[in-house]
C-alpha cells in the first residue's frame, strides 16, 4: 500500500494547514491540527468527526502526538491528566517538552500552552511559525 500525503484546508475552520493522506487502496484520511475536525473515508463510507480544538504533545526525543477534543469535558480531562502528572511521557520514557492546545473563545482561536501555563492569540503562533521558516 503506497499513500500521499499533503496539506488541505479544513472546511471547518481557517487552517490551511490540515494533514490530508490518501492511499491506493482508497482509504482517506483528514485531520485538522487545529479545530481537530476529522474525516475518514474508506470504500466510498464517509465518517465525519467534529472538533472544539486539538491538542500537541512534542517529545524530547522529537516525536510527537496530536489528537481532537470532542468536547469540553475532553479539555477538562487532557488538562486534569496533565496536572495529576506535572508532565507527559511516550512509551519510551521520553518527556514532553511541548504541551499545547488550541481552542475557541468569543470566536477566535487561542492557544494554551499548558507547560508555560500561559494563552495567547493564535495569530502569535503564525507570526513566529513564519519566521522559524525564513
Ligand atoms: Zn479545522
Amino acid at each position: 500500500m503506497s499513500s500521499v500525503i499533503d496539506e488541505k484546508e479544513c472546511p471547518e475552520c481557517d487552517n490551511l494547514h490540515g494533514f490530508w493522506e490518501i492511499s491506493t487502496s482508497g482509504l482517506e484520511y483528514f485531520f485538522c491540527d487545529k479545530c481537530g475536525y476529522s474525516v475518514n473515508n474508506e470504500n466510498g463510507k464517509s465518517k465525519h468527526y467534529g472538533g472544539i480544538g486539538a491538542y500537541h504533545i512534542v517529545f524530547s526525543g522529537g516525536g510527537g502526538q496530536m489528537g481532537s477534543f470532542k468536547t469540553k469535558k475532553d479539555v477538562i480531562g487532557f488538562e486534569e491528566d496533565f496536572k495529576k502528572e506535572g508532565f507527559f511521557k511516550n512509551g519510551v520514557e521520553e518527556k514532553a517538552v511541548e504541551v499545547y492546545y488550541y481552542f475557541k473563545k468569543d470566536g477566535k482561536w487561542f492557544i494554551k500552552d499548558l507547560i508555560l501555563d500561559k494563552e495567547y492569540p493564535v495569530i502569535i503562533k503564525e507570526m513566529f511559525d513564519r519566521l522559524e521558516r525564513k
